[in-house]
């Protein structure tokens, strides 16, 4: 590299000096002083450009400088792999921590709740389950809404932009049995059933609360987990999820959860397949799009979700000569925060701020000349008006 940049070359393409498409690894540690861009090609591609070079032929590269697209700034990412510690944490009981065994041809389905994790902590309020999302498309360099991202379909309640079900698994040709391809599926029935949850129960943004049917639908895969067989099938994991709605809702979502899993071939009559050295396998998996006799058809929501709950932030509450203003929300245009007394006066006014400031760290008030009382902070968004209490005691 030294050698070609003192002799001026702008950029270094290097190739595997055996002729296959094997790429050995290629690295340097004297890095002092280089100011060109390296590629590290396969022999079997070095060999042909070097040929066609030396038959008279011109060669074309260009390098995109950029910033490089690490997963650790991938939200979805870091996400996807913390929740493969709580997965296998959590499956098979607490003395064990290998009960999902990612081998091919495994019904595993730790890549699923992965990625269900990852959707799970990006979802915005305002979002709506027939909408495509991606997971690592920061990673992927691609368009939040475009994707692809690393899967092969979006994640959709939508059919037309992902049909999957169960008899998706398989070993023949265009089936599932990679296990990143085995959790696509079963992160597809788990999204399908975290948006019926959010139709039911609307959305809230305050992650730790205990209403919104986004935090019910978490803690009843968590709960799941919990409750389900070391090395689980896909209707393992439904069975725990219905166990676990038992457990802690009175099975009031049951019907609803017959519903879901019916849609995508795991109804009351599917079949898991074959179990091999207690691990549920991809073969011998039969569909059932059929409820239970007890259990109510119920037409799938595909309404959009109101916002409930704490999706505005006002702290402290009371608050004295500060008050903090944060939101989950979205909005196109900058927000309009404002202090409200009760006779509907505007007492106190922020400059516009834009909806990723109040998203992270909010917007400060000085209410030091407010007088002690109750009073309404208002917040206008391109998406809505949003009110919550306040109380300002001195
Ligand atoms: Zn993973």
């Amino acid at each position: 590299m030294q050698r070609a940049q003192a002799n001026g070359a702008t950029g270094v393409i290097v190739f595997d000096s055996l002729a296959t498409n094997t790429l050995t690894n290629f690295g340097g540690t004297d890095t002092v002083g280089i100011r060109i861009p390296a590629i590290f090609i396969s022999g079997a591609d070095g060999f042909k450009l070097r040929a066609a070079i030396l038959a008279g032929g011109t060669l074309n590269a260009s390098a995109r400088l950029g910033p490089d697209f690490d997963g650790s700034f991938d939200n979805g990412v870091v996400s996807h792999e913390f929740g493969h510690g709580i997965s296998n944490r959590l499956t098979g009981g607490p003395a064990n921590s290998s009960c999902l065994n990612s081998a091919a041809g495994n019904q595993t389905m730790g890549e699923g709740w992965s990625d269900f994790f990852a959707l799970w902590m990006t979802t915005r309020p305002g979002d709506d389950g027939k909408a495509s999302r991606y997971v690592a498309t920061y990673d992927n360099n691609d368009p939040y809404t475009v994707g692809p991202g690393f899967r092969r379909k979006p994640y959709s309640t939508d059919f037309s932009k992902n049909n999957y079900t169960y008899s998706q698994l398989g070993t023949t040709t265009g089936k599932f049995q990679e296990t990143h391809d085995v959790g696509e599926v079963w992160a597809t029935v788990l999204w399908d059933l975290n948006w019926q949850f959010i139709y039911k129960y609307g959305y809230n943004a305050d992650f730790f609360s205990n209403s919104g049917g986004n935090n019910s639908m978490l803690k009843l895969v968590l709960d799941g987990c919990k409750l389900q067989v070391c090395n689980p099938g896909f209707l393992d994991g439904r069975d725990a999820l219905l166990r676990a709605d038992s457990l802690t809702n009175r099975a009031a979502n049951a019907d609803l959860i017959w519903n879901v899993f019916a849609r995508r071939g795991m109804g009351f009559s599917a079949v898991q397949g074959d179990r091999v050295n207690g691990a549920a396998r991809v073969t011998g998996i039969q569909e059932g799009f059929d409820l239970p006799p007890q259990a109510k058809v119920i037409v799938l929501s595909n309404k959009k979700a109101a916002t409930s709950g704490n999706a505005l932030e006002a702290y402290p509450n009371p608050a004295q000569d500060l008050l903090t203003v944060r939101t989950q929300l979205n909005s196109a245009a900058p927000m309009q925060v404002a202090v409200l007394d009760l006779v509907g006066k505007t007492v106190l006014r922020a400059v516009p701020v834009s909806a990723a400031k109040m998203q992270q760290t909010g917007v400060e008030l000085n209410t030091s000349r407010l007088t002690s009382g109750v009073y309404v902070v208002r917040v206008t968004t391109s998406e809505g008006i949003f009110t919550t209490k306040v109380i300002i005691q001195h």
